[in-house]
């Protein structure tokens, strides 16, 4: 444990950032508890010895556990007479532990202190980083403090970096998508989107396909607010709005540095939208990220951002959208015979007859019968044919038909996600959740050749595919 703690203080840095960016950072999705209904409903949460053990050893102890149970983050809620700790695991947060009041200063001072915060601060949030290679992980901890009326929460971020690591084979694309995202990656010069609500992994398939792209023969160059991940022989530019230094401006720069691929971490503004487009129409190949749920909404959002359609048209080479989806547990899950409902979906959508899928059980093995998570795909791969609609400005009735109509080769999102159900990955109760079904997917019948492919079945290391924490 001493090692660990070691590991811990090596290597810190603290920025502080305005109280609005703190408070997204807090996870505003999370309710804090009362301690009448604090159960947690882990198992095998160990039990701390307040009295005897150092808080050094506590924490510690808290952090390791939370991470060898696949948690992406840690929440410190303060309350009357104590804290809360709750960990989020596979997008859920559970209760975790309670710390008595007598350990509550303690506790919050110890975390502050490995993050390097300052511990005589405590009216103004904070942010602060720990970096370490702990027991097989190479992970980075992003720590951020934000007074509340009941006292300082902390919610440490857990972010694993054995999943970019592993390539983009090992991503859960299907082996048709895997084609299309390959076949974007070899364009010369546009722009590539990753979109996906927060917490939907995009940042895990840009670094992937960025460590892909990085070849000695090429100039890498990112900016990115903050940087997730740092990639050997790549140049990554961290932003800094409060000096001046924001997406556009370090845009500009990295411009003059002769980049032949830009990865820009998120497209928030018009400014940076318009740069990214010049910059794909000058020769580059760019990278990015859009907050959009599919393809065609990210082709509006950017024209909502004063882009120029027949710029935009003449740039955009594909885009991957995405969700992540909760991964069966391989040891508890059984067979169940379909619904009629779920007989009509798997017909409509993927022309098939299916009788029985796998559900979730739950066992001490996993929560609630789902252990670690996959992504769920829609890969589009943008043709000429594509390219002049947008250009023309097409309606989007009519750039929808080019995108999912007779003659497309797409696989929605939804026909992904019944796939991944067939092969025992996902449950249908999961899909459901991530995808609202329309009339027109429960009616319209388009025949996708059904086929379990390589992609989805390499599932050799149940670790590689469980974490998403981007
Ligand atoms: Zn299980």
């Amino acid at each position: 444990m001493k090692m660990f703690e070691d590991q811990l203080m090596g290597n810190t840095n603290t920025e502080t950032t305005k109280q609005e960016t703190q408070a997204l950072k807090q996870d505003p999705s999370s309710t804090p508890n009362t301690s009448e209904n604090f159960i947690t409903d882990l198992e095998g949460v160990p039990t701390f010895d307040y009295e005897n053990i150092p808080i050094v050893d506590i924490v510690n102890d808290m952090i390791v556990d939370s991470i060898s149970r696949g948690a992406s983050d840690i929440h410190f809620d303060p309350f009357d007479s104590g804290i809360h700790v709750r960990i989020r695991i596979d997008g859920d947060l559970h209760n975790y532990t309670l710390v008595p009041l007598s350990m509550k200063k303690n506790m919050i001072t110890r975390v502050k202190i490995i993050a390097n915060m300052n511990i005589t601060e405590s009216r103004l949030p904070q942010d602060g980083a720990i970096k370490g290679l702990i027991e097989n992980y190479n992970v980075d901890l992003r720590v951020s403090c934000l007074p509340t009326n009941l006292g300082e929460k902390i919610v440490i971020r857990i972010l694993d970096y054995s999943m970019s690591s592993t390539g983009l084979e090992n991503l859960g694309f299907s082996k048709e998508n895997l084609t299309l995202v390959n076949k974007m990656l070899a364009i010369p010069n546009g722009i590539i989107l990753v979109t996906g609500a927060t917490g939907s992994g995009k940042s895990t398939t840009v670094y992937s396909m960025l460590q892909k792209l990085n070849t000695e023969n090429r100039n890498l160059i990112t900016v990115e607010d903050p940087i997730e991940m740092n990639i050997d022989g790549i140049n990554q530019v961290q932003v800094n709005s409060e000096i001046g230094m924001t997406f556009g401006s370090a845009l500009r720069s990295i411009l003059r540095q002769d980049p032949d691929i830009i990865m820009i971490g998120e497209i928030r503004d018009s400014e940076t939208a318009r740069i990214a487009v010049r910059s794909a129409i000058t020769g580059h190949l760019v990278l990015s990220t859009v907050h959009t749920n599919d393809s065609l909404n990210t082709i509006e959002r950017l024209l909502d951002m004063d882009v120029e359609r027949y710029l935009l048209g003449a740039a955009i080479s594909g885009i991957v959208s995405q969700k992540l989806a909760r991964k069966l547990c391989d040891n508890c899950k059984s067979l169940r015979p379909t619904t009629d409902y779920e007989k009509k979906v798997f017909k409509n959508n993927l022309g098939l007859d299916v009788n029985e899928i796998y559900e979730a059980k739950g066992c001490p093995k996993c929560t609630g019968g789902y252990r670690g998570r996959i992504p769920i795909h829609e890969v589009l791969l943008i043709n000429q044919e594509i390219k002049d609609a947008i250009s023309a400005g097409l309606p989007k009735t009519k750039l929808r038909e080019l995108v999912f109509g007779e003659n497309s080769e797409i696989t929605t999102m939804l026909q992904d996600g019944l796939k991944k159900i067939l092969t025992g990955i996902t449950s249908f109760d999961e899909i459901l959740r991530l995808i609202e079904l329309d009339d027109e997917e429960m009616n319209s019948y388009k025949l996708v050749e059904h086929e379990i492919t390589n992609a989805e079945n390499n599932q050799s290391d149940e670790k590689e595919l469980e974490t998403f924490t981007f």
